[in-house]
């Protein structure tokens, strides 16, 4: 599905896929996710939006067939029928930000599948919403193991990356810690669940919808304050109780 128009409807295309070259891995998309900035792409308010485009920059699926050899992050070789789910930006693990920061997510050169690759780009299927993705050479693909539902997986390669970035950047465990997350939207979620598994001992969550609240507590939040039911001011005073009222934290 391609997008050849801002706020226009994607249309639906064909395109021959090239022959594979060294490296590359062609992957049979089993799910595909709409995330926020679809929605701003889409709508032509993101700069790095090429005409046309096929969107989608999170995908989860099986490889087809791969040329050459190629190995997932941690060293094994991949072959045909590997559920696979892939790091979404391509670095050049050269310049500054790649080599001196440990920082690929800023690399000047980043393409990011479903981003900033042009559809008229070789070799075309770029993005997710397309039956196939071809995978560059240099991107970071992971196998999955068991059987999770690729639906469910899916967001796990951009909100769940990006959360997992943030709490990358804080500390090895966070035992003994209180985290509290505002908003429970997919980035809000992993969030909970990231702080959980990594021993927080409060996970409090501020957001308006019962559901995304209930869905929190599933996955580890500690306490729930519906910022529809509790004032501002109120909201404020039960988390630094929660605290101790420590501040300058
Ligand atoms: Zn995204
Ligand atoms: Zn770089």
């Amino acid at each position: 599905m391609v997008l050849e128009a801002f706020n226009e409807s994607l249309v639906l295309g064909e395109v021959e896929i090239p022959a594979l070259k060294p490296g590359q891995v062609l992957v049979k998309l089993g799910a595909a996710g709409v995330c926020g900035s679809d929605v701003h792409m889409w709508n032509g308010e993101d700069p790095r939006t090429p005409l046309p485009i096929i969107l989608g920059h999170e995908g989860v699926g099986t490889i087809e067939d791969i040329k050459g050899g190629k190995y997932t992050v941690d060293g094994c070789e991949l072959k045909s029928g590997d559920s696979i789910i892939w790091n979404r930006g391509i670095t050049c693990g050269k310049c500054y930000y790649c080599t001196v920061l440990k920082e690929p997510s800023l690399c000047t050169a980043r393409r990011v599948y479903g981003i900033n690759i042009p559809g008229s780009e070789k070799p075309y299927v770029n993005g997710c919403y397309a039956d196939y993705i071809v995978l560059r050479a240099n991107t970071d693909i992971f196998t999955i193991s068991g059987s999770i539902d690729p639906a469910v997986l899916v967001s796990a390669s951009c909100s769940g990356a990006t959360a997992a970035h943030a709490f990358d950047m804080l500390t090895d465990n966070l035992i003994g810690w209180t985290v509290v997350v505002q908003g429970a939207g997919p980035l809000g979620v992993y969030a909970v669940a990231f702080a959980s598994s990594l021993g927080a001992s409060q996970v409090i969550v501020i957001e308006g919808s019962v559901p995304r609240l209930e869905i929190c507590r599933e996955f580890g939040a500690t306490r729930l304050l519906n910022l529809h039911e509790i004032s501002f001011d109120k909201r404020r005073s039960m988390v630094m109780d929660c605290t101790n009222n420590l501040k300058n934290l």
